[in-house]
This record gives structure tokens, C-alpha cells and sequence, in this order.
């Protein structure tokens, strides 16, 4: 995990020392959210791409009701886009959002071997979309940059969700004001 590179734009920066700043995120007390990744566990191993679909839409709605934000729409997609269209999207491998229709897609395959994403990677795309959502929506960020804060956030709600426990993450910092994790040390210290 890297973070993106600090904008130029002096109002892009004061939001991305924001996000950088803000690793803490509320949880829920219930175990709602855990079962509910638990079904999508289980719609993965099992079930068709409509069971995993709507496994996914139950954690999207339960989430953005704690949260008390408009749930965005979510597309379970069996591979990858070859062609992925950008278009102001944050892009990652497994999955993207996109700002303006409040969407989140995730794929189960990747385009080029076609391999199925394990639980653990689908899950942690979901929440780093979800928490794309959020920086939009709840702290009315114009953008939603990779922070320490957003990787923080997002490490936060995939270890709730997913019943294990967080570990505290160490950054190491890289050439162009970046960070990356520092996995040997973030593994040491769980
Ligand atoms: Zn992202």
C-alpha cells in the first residue's frame, strides 16, 4: 500500500493533511457488519454472482445506515473490465468507485488470468470503496485521496467486518512525500 502523491492545489493539500490526519473511524458495537461479511464468505464459495450481488448490497445498506449516509449502488462483476474506462473514478485492482454516480464495483476474477479473488482481497476492495464513499459523502472531500489516514480507515472497518484484529499500521516514508507500508514492522507488531 502506497499513498498517493500530496497535491500542488493548495485546497486539495489542506484536505489531504485532513484525510492523512483522520486514521480513526467509528465502529459499530453489534456484530451486524461481520455477518453480513460472513454471507458474502459464503455467497463467494457457494453462490452464484446474484447471491454474492446481494450479499454485498446487505454490507453496503448496514454500513452506510451506521454511518447515516445515502448508500451508494454496488455492482458485483464476474471479471474485470479489459477496457476500463477512468473517467474520474479511483481505480484499483480489484474494484473502483465512481464519485459522481455514487457506484462501487467489485469483480470476483481478474481480467488477465482470470483468477477468483479471495474473500480476504474482495472484502478489503469493498471496504477501500466504501470508505471512498464516505470521504465523499460524509466529510464532503472533493476528492479522496490515499492517505496514512484512508489506508488507517480502511484497515479499521475490513478487520471490524471481518472479526479479526486491527494491527497498528507502520509507514515508512518514500521519495515524492509518499508513504508505504512497512510490513515486516506492521506484522511484527500484531
Ligand atoms: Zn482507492
Amino acid at each position: 500500500m502506497l499513498t498517493d502523491r500530496p497535491p500542488r492545489n493548495a485546497a486539495l493539500l489542506a484536505q489531504f493533511l485532513e484525510s492523512d490526519r483522520l486514521a480513526v473511524i467509528e465502529l459499530p458495537q453489534q456484530d451486524r457488519l461481520s455477518r453480513l461479511a460472513q454471507s458474502i464468505d459464503l455467497a463467494m464459495k457457494d453462490g452464484t454472482k446474484a447471491v454474492v450481488q446481494q450479499a454485498c448490497a446487505e454490507f453496503v445498506e448496514a454500513t452506510s445506515e451506521f454511518y447515516q449516509v445515502r448508500k451508494p449502488g454496488i455492482r458485483v462483476l464476474a471479471a474485470r473490465p479489459l477496457r476500463v474506462r477512468d473517467g474520474g473514478r479511483a481505480t484499483e485492482l480489484f474494484g473502483d468507485y465512481a464519485p459522481e454516480e455514487m457506484l462501487i464495483r467489485v469483480w470476483m476474477r481478474t481480467a488477465v488470468r482470470k483468477q477468483v479473488t479471495s474473500f480476504g482481497t474482495f472484502l478489503s476492495t469493498l471496504c477501500h470503496e466504501l470508505i471512498h464513499h464516505l470521504d465523499y459523502v460524509q466529510f464532503g472531500f472533493g476528492d479522496s485521496p490515499h492517505t496514512r489516514g484512508f489506508y488507517e480507515r480502511t484497515a479499521a472497518l475490513y478487520h471490524h467486518a471481518r472479526g479479526t484484529a486491527a494491527k497498528r499500521l507502520f509507514w515508512l516514508r518514500v521519495p515524492g512525500g509518499r508513504w508505504r507500508i512497512d510490513w515486516p514492522r506492521t506484522n511484527r507488531s500484531a
